[in-house]
C-alpha cells in the first residue's frame, strides 16, 4: 500500500530539521564564529551532522503549534544546540568543501 497516495502526509513536520536550521542560521550569521566556513558544502554537512546526531522530532501539523514550541524549549533544544555545536566542530576540523 502507498500511504502517500491515500493519505495526506504533508502535514508531519520534521520540528529537529527546523530546529536545527534555524540553531545553525543564527550560528552561521553571529559569526564569522572563528571561522565557520558558509559555502553550500559545509553548510549542508552541518546540518546532515546535526540531524543525525539527534531523536527525530516529528509532528502532525494539525495539532502544531502547540508541540513546536515544546520542542522549541527545555532538554531538546539543549540536544539541538550541542548537536550543532558538535557539527560545526567537525565541519571546521575537516572542512566539505574541496
Ligand atoms: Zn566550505
Amino acid at each position: 500500500m502507498e500511504l502517500e497516495k491515500s493519505y495526506d502526509l504533508s502535514i508531519l513536520v520534521n520540528d529537529s530539521k527546523r530546529l536545527v536550521l534555524e540553531e545553525l542560521g543564527r550560528r552561521i550569521e553571529a559569526s564569522a564564529e572563528e571561522g565557520i566556513c558558509d559555502c553550500q558544502d559545509c553548510v549542508v554537512d552541518m546540518a546532515t551532522l546535526a540531524l543525525n546526531s539527534l531523536k527525530p522530532r516529528y509532528h502532525a501539523s494539525l495539532l502544531g503549534t502547540f508541540y513546536a514550541q515544546a520542542a522549541a524549549e527545555g532538554d531538546y533544544a539543549e540536544e539541538v544546540h550541542k548537536a550543532v555545536d558538535e557539527a560545526i566542530r567537525k565541519v571546521k576540523a575537516n572542512p566539505s568543501h574541496a
